[in-house]
């Protein structure tokens, strides 16, 4: 049977459930069309493993991006939880273990770049670095849910020549090599960049990954005893992730081959939202442990992808276990009969699956968030004037943010 419907929204994404909400609380009347038994897209979480209750976020792992004002406007029963730790990248200098905590306060943070590099420049740069572009998303951030500005219009906004260089004008990679000489600091600082994207960090390109997800018994110890597991694994854990060792990933899967050391990064949800764990396994200590991998293009998969899933994996904890005092295997929980606790999807699981072109975790390559030829007012217009994009496709969508959603219904509401 035929209903009258003023917006059909096809695929619910948690982006299309925005624009609808907005559509919905605007008096329109709106379909939702979604080709899985759930809504939420790639902002899901779910059970994956038999008899174990562990409740995972199965594809997306922070959210940064939602502003305020979407969750104001929808009233939505909404809170974040900040991790204690941003980040922790252990490495080998001079055959000792040791590594990059970022977090903790100030004087841990300085102390542990005083630790790596010998001195305190690294640690003033990375504030200096992080000075500047916290006020270029100061400014641009509320940009995002207003009509588009032109290249002027952002550039007046964001009030600061040397942002303005450092974000839109020259490939990333310089601005890194400008204020940082450490090689690990300077990879640290480009993974912020790459997240999603297969580039070199001169160079633009695709964007393709692929993650693991793990259940564990208790967190594994590490050789660098300067830090404790729980503190290294609260924020995000770098592995092969050095400037030169992106570089070299980057080469190879450009010539077709898996990264030989695959870098990687990991997050532990369990410990900054112990909830996720049934009371059971929480009460034993059990982690969860969610790993996003860069620099392996879908086309590496084509093939076999079964085998290079395989490889890639092996080749991925390998990585991890350089850096652990005992192997992650031993760490492993169960499920209930007996397998593992470890689900593993490359680009190409991630294509049939959630639907991601070639695996890209933003549908297609990012743009700048200003105007530019055929991107329309709202940057959600297409060449066929009923037809909008409300995902992450759009122009400012791209991560979980809900801020397509927004867009596309203010354009449908300003019609
Ligand atoms: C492994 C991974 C990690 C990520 N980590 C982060 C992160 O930490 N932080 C962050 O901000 N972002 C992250 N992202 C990106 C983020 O998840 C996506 O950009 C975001 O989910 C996009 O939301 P969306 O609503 O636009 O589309 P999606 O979440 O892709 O949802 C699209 C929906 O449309 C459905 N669909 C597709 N085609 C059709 C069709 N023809 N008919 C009907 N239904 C259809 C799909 O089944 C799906 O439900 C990650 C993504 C992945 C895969």
């Amino acid at each position: 049977m035929l209903t009258r419907t003023d917006a059909v929204i096809v695929g619910g994404g948690h982006n299309a459930l925005v624009a609808a909400a907005y559509l919905a609380r605007a008096g329109r009347t709106v379909t939702v069309l979604e080709r899985l038994g759930a809504t939420g897209g790639a902002a899901v979480s779910t059970r994956p493993f038999t008899g174990v209750d562990a409740r995972l976020s199965r594809y997306s792992y922070l959210v940064s991006l939602l502003p305020k004002k979407i969750v104001r406007d929808l009233d939505l029963d909404f809170a974040v939880r900040p991790r204690t730790v941003s980040s922790y990248t252990p490495t080998v200098r001079d055959g000792r273990a040791t590594g990059l905590l970022v977090g903790g306060g100030a004087d841990r943070t300085r102390a542990s770049f005083a630790r790596l590099t010998g001195t305190d420049r690294a640690y003033e740069a990375w504030n200096r670095f992080y000075a500047t572009t916290r006020h270029a998303a100061e400014r641009i951030f509320p940009t995002l849910t207003e009509p588009l500005p032109t290249r002027k219009e952002l550039r007046t906004r964001v009030a600061d020549a040397a942002a303005w260089r450092l974000l839109f004008d020259e490939p990333i990679g310089v601005g890194i090599e400008e204020h940082f000489s450490d090689d690990l600091v300077r990879g640290v600082v480009l993974t912020d960049a790459l997240i999603g994207t297969f580039a070199d960090a001169h160079d633009p390109g695709l964007a393709q990954n692929r993650c693991f997800l793990m259940l564990l018994e208790r967190l594994p110890r590490l050789k660098d005893t300067s830090v404790d597991p729980r503190e290294a694994f609260a924020g995000t854990f770098h592995v092969a992730e050095g400037y030169g060792q992106l570089a070299t990933a980057h080469a190879e899967a450009a010539a077709g081959s898996l990264p030989s050391a695959p870098p990687s990064e990991i997050y532990c949800h369990s410990l900054t939202d112990p909830t996720i764990l049934g009371p059971d396994l929480a009460a034993r200590g059990y982690q969860t442990l969610t790993l996003f991998g860069l620099h392996t293009p879908a086309r590496l998969f084509t093939e076999d992808n079964d085998t290079a899933r395989a490889a890639l994996l092996k080749a991925t904890l390998a990585q991890l276990d350089h850096h652990l005092a005992e192997p992650l295997e031993d760490c492993l929980a169960e499920d209930a009969e007996g397998r593992p606790c470890i689900e593993a999807k490359t680009p190409l699981d991630l294509e049939r699956e959630l639907r991601l072109p070639g695996g890209n975790i933003f549908h297609r390559e990012l743009s700048f968030p200003y105007a530019q030829e055929g991107t329309g007012r709202w940057g959600v217009e297409t060449a066929h004037a009923n037809v909008l994009l409300c995902g992450a496709g759009a122009v400012r969508g791209g991560g979980v943010s809900g801020v397509p959603g927004h867009n596309a219904a203010m354009a449908v509401l300003g019609r």
